[in-house]
């Protein structure tokens, strides 16, 4: 087919773009910093990206948590590793995960796709549900007896942007640790722009067209058209010639929270108490199961922060010498409020003396999230709340399809959902095709 695709940013990539957001020399990811979910993905396995740019950087460790201790604990890509950390609670975390961890190859691929289908490894795939589908914090607490696993999971579900009592934010918890030791949590050598640069490159090889700063604005005339754009935007470019009932569904699609997010051109590493975490590109820096639950649930307390520090793994990131951090915390839906102090409070707390190294710092709040791209309605960065509705109806019983024929919706708004992974375009496709669309 000959495949157009129109941007309406002067730059490709959406939310996996990087740029100088501080001074000269510093490249910091805009958005998407750390890609657990590309490097599991049956949809980027099928393109040669490495021979068009693209090189992964794993970490020694995936993640690293610390506590108030001086400590932290880390997941490790070996589970036998973050079990002896665990102590008394790793034959807990290895019973949870260890099934998961060894069918992964074949069960990912029931992981990254509608959810309402038959699934090919349907035995592990209902053990898994009847763990997943529980809340973050009912799972830890029945599950691990110490702070420091309960701490540890509930830092990892909580990339689900769900409170930790609400269904099903154990799953992304144990996706997402799953995937850390089947495949590890890597960044792109040069920031994330690679990602979407290799992937750009691909398909201009294979004849395929990009047009940057080209806002789609009514429903183009092709006679298949993919929209990699939320539910809101989709009802305002194809508006009247969907059918009533669709037009009721894509208004009742609910966005999930916000996020405030930092960048920082540093002069040093970040001086962290528990030397574990410069083993770790990303840190969760939270305390406790309780403390994150606080902030994910009613935003109380110190915000829940997630921090990357790419520059400790990849030179290229960072004058010689210097480094680049990236930290969000999840905020109200479109909150305007200035979170800088309480995110740096927050690393302080694990690495006293961090403020002295910072150079320049660029902040970004959800409405300025949600004018450098349309799709992050509101600061939210998943393109809808993870709910348990919206994670098997996503966004309609429809799924890619709109009820028009040749006209499928394929963003982080149609299943499996959020992430750096290509698979709603693939399966958005795989629709396409099973239509009579594509071949
Ligand atoms: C701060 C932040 C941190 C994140 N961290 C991670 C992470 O570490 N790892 C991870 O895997 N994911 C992360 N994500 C999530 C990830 O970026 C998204 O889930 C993913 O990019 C969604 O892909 P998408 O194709 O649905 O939409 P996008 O990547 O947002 O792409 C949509 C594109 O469509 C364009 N567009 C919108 N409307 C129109 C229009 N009318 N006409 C033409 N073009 C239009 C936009 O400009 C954009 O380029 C993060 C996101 C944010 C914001």
């Amino acid at each position: 087919m000959d495949v157009t695709v129109h941007e309406a940013s002067a730059q490709i990539g959406g939310g996996a773009r990087s740029a100088e957001l501080t001074l000269p020399g510093f490249v910091h990811d805009v958005c998407s910093a750390v890609h657990p979910m590309a490097v599991c993905s049956p949809c980027f396995e099928r393109y040669p990206l490495e021979a068009h740019g693209l090189e992964w950087i794993h970490p020694e460790a995936p993640l690293a948590h610390p506590l108030d201790d001086g400590t932290a604990v880390t997941l490790e890509r070996s589970l036998d590793a973050t079990c002896a950390g665990l102590g008394a609670d790793g034959e807990a975390w290895q019973r949870l995960l260890e099934p998961f961890v060894e069918a992964w190859p074949r069960m990912k691929h029931d992981i990254l796709g509608p959810q309402l289908r038959f699934p090919r490894l349907p035995l592990r795939m209902a053990r898994f549900g009847l763990k997943a589908v529980r809340p973050a914090r009912a799972l830890a607490e029945s599950v691990f007896r110490g702070p420091r696993a309960r701490a540890l999971f509930a830092g990892i579900a909580a990339h689900s942007v769900l409170p930790l009592e609400a269904r099903p934010s154990a799953s992304v918890g144990m996706v997402l640790a799953i995937a850390g030791h089947a495949a590890g949590w890597p960044i792109a050598r040069g920031g994330s722009q690679r990602i979407s640069d290799a992937l750009a490159s691909y398909l201009r090889a294979r004849g395929g067209q990009i047009r940057t700063g080209s806002r789609v604005d009514t429903l183009p005339d092709a006679p298949l058209v993919l929209c990699d754009i939320t539910p809101r935007q989709l009802l305002s470019i194809g508006g009247s010639r969907f059918s009533r009932a669709f037009r009721r569904d894509l208004v009742r699609w609910r966005y999930g929270p916000g996020v405030f997010k930092l960048d920082w051109a540093l002069d040093a590493p970040i001086p962290w108490r528990a030397h574990e975490c410069r083993r770790a590109a990303t840190v969760h820096l939270g305390g406790t199961l309780d403390e994150i639950a606080a902030w994910e649930s009613g935003f109380t307390g110190a915000p829940f922060v997630l921090l990357t520090q790419p520059s400790l793994f990849d030179p290229s990131r960072a004058p010689q010498g210097k480094h680049t951090a990236w930290a969000y915390c999840h905020v109200p839906h479109g909150s305007a409020a200035d979170l800088t102090d309480a995110i740096e409070s927050q690393v302080e707390r694990f690495a006293p003396g961090f403020r002295a190294h910072i150079l320049a710092r660029h902040a970004f709040a959800p409405a300025a999230l949600e004018a450098y791209n349309a799709n992050l309605i509101g600061g939210d960065i998943g393109g809808g709340a993870l709910d348990l509705r919206q994670v098997l109806l996503r966004p309609t019983w429809r799924l890619y399809g709109t009820g028009l024929a040749g006209v499928y919706l394929c963003s982080s708004s149609t299943p499996p959902g959020g992430g750096v992974h290509g698979m709603c375009g693939y399966h958005a496709v795989e629709r396409a095709r099973k239509d009579g669309l594509a071949e």
